[in-house]
């Protein structure tokens, strides 16, 4: 299975890719977490990242394309879900090419819909855990007591001001990649309100209409 998660910054995106990690063995690619990791790293791409991941701006084209290729390759070019992928209809023509010349396809692009007083709420109440990256809210899903605080931090970019610039890049930029993909038969919007595990089962409902009979992922 290849699938696309796809919608605004703070649907939910990244939780529901590692709940279908952890229920049908799909792999995350993150595209996010995978600039993050080279900018810890202190690669050339990381650095070159920086400053658009810290003012809520798209990392240049052909930097994201070649994380996104190594990461889907390595993969085999099946079973696993792409969050944060593509975020232009360049991008998305270029994934579209790209598996193709892999005899591959995608089998599900979802949209997760969630208003965007929703999504300001989600971001600025979000923490991250520095070193797993799971995601914590700190009203509805506060970091457990065990959990070590000083590892529980906020992402640069889920402060206030770069917040309204990422939505802004989301609307203008992201947006139009749903057009791009509307009509296609793989194509589902489903709402990413309420909690997790209603979310999940919302998406577990769409790859079951996906899914190649009697197969699980
Ligand atoms: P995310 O973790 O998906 O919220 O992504 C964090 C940041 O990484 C974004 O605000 C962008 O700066 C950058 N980024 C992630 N994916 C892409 C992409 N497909 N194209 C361009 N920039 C990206």
């Amino acid at each position: 299975m290849r699938i696309v998660l796809f919608g605004p910054p703070g649907a939910g995106k990244g939780t529901q890719a590692r709940l279908l990690h952890q229920r049908r063995g799909l792999v995350p690619i993150s595209t996010g977490a995978l600039i993050r990791e080279e900018i810890a790293a202190g690669t050339p791409d990381g650095r070159a990242s920086e400053e658009y991941i810290r003012d809520g701006r798209l990392v240049p084209g052909p930097l994201v394309r070649r994380i996104a290729e190594h990461a889907i390759a390595e993969h085999g070019y099946d079973n696993f879900i792409l969050d944060g992928y593509p975020r232009t209809v360049e991008q998305a023509e270029w994934l579209d090419a790209f598996l193709q010349q892999h005899q591959a396809s995608l089998n599900a692009v979802i949209s997760l819909e969630v208003p965007t007083d929703v999504i300001v709420e989600r971001l600025s109440r979000r923490r991250v855990h520095k070193l797993t990256g799971e995601n914590y809210h700190l009203d509805f899903k506060p970091p457990p007591p065990d959990v070590d605080p000083s590892l529980i931090v906020q992402r640069p970019d889920d402060r206030p001001e770069v917040i309204r610039q990422r939505l802004e890049v989301y609307y203008r930029r992201t947006l139009p990649v749903e057009a791009y993909y509307a009509d296609r038969d793989y194509f589902f919007r489903i709402s990413g309100l309420g909690d997790v595990e209603d979310v999940y089962a919302r998406i577990d409902r769409v790859l079951k209409q996906v899914e190649p009979a009697g197969k699980t992922a």
